[in-house]
């Protein structure tokens, strides 16, 4: 099992990872979709997680891997239909992170009409940084959210450009599946993607959040 490191002395087991797709609509228009009227939920699993401080792999079986930058919320206890304040109260924690995508496979698989699975998920494909907890941070919802591919800033917006909130996920995966203790999701990423190559380094940051910057290796 993953730990997730939150500041400098606590640990959490990390559960599932659940992500939204498409929750800017600048990024949703950019990769020629519609903007959702639902948000779009996929999954990784736990094994795909790494800190920022160890480095991302790239796949022998894609040409075509993308950074997306994002804002990370931890659960803290077990959620079932959530009310709006539940999902809220839920949240104990955020980080930045990273949703590396193998884009010419999810292209091929959005084409097919095929799950997302493996253009999504493997490993070393979720990146984040240490937790802040909500306790010692709250969230204004305007900060500013970049990444920095060797020194050249990629993405770059601020969370108020979200089309469904933290709480907003949270409530509506709540309605669909129970959340626990240790689940992360990732809440979608800004207008900017790109590729990214062996031997580059991403710096990704969220304002008072966190920051971390990784390397892309190859084996
Ligand atoms: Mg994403």
């Amino acid at each position: 099992m993953k730990k997730i490191k939150i500041g400098s002395n606590k640990e959490l087991l990390c559960g599932k990872i659940v992500c939204v797709g498409r929750n800017y609509a600048a990024h949703a228009r950019e990769l020629g979709n519609e903007v959702p009227e639902f948000p779009i939920i996929f999954l990784k699993p736990p094994s795909n997680l790494i800190s920022g401080n160890e480095k991302i792999e790239y796949q022998p079986h894609s040409k075509q891997m993308h950074h997306e930058v994002e804002l990370v919320l931890l659960i803290g206890k077990t959620l079932k239909n959530a009310n709006i304040k539940e999902a809220e109260d839920a949240i104990i924690g955020y980080a930045v992170g990273l949703d590396m995508t193998l884009r010419d496979l999810q292209s091929k698989c959005k084409s097919k009409g095929q799950p997302w699975t493996l253009a999504k998920c493997f490993d070393t494909s979720a990146v984040v940084s240490d937790f802040i907890l909500k306790t010692d941070y709250k969230l204004k919802g305007n900060e500013t959210i970049k990444i920095f591919v060797n020194d050249e800033l990629r993405q770059n917006s601020t969370l108020d450009k979200m089309i469904f909130s933290p709480a907003e996920v949270v409530k509506y995966i709540s309605e669909k599946m129970s959340l626990e203790e240790g689940d992360l999701i990732f809440t979608g990423t800004p207008e900017g993607v790109g590729e990214v190559f062996p031997k580059d380094k991403l710096t990704a940051e969220i304002e008072n959040i966190g920051s971390f910057t990784t390397e892309v290796i190859s084996h």
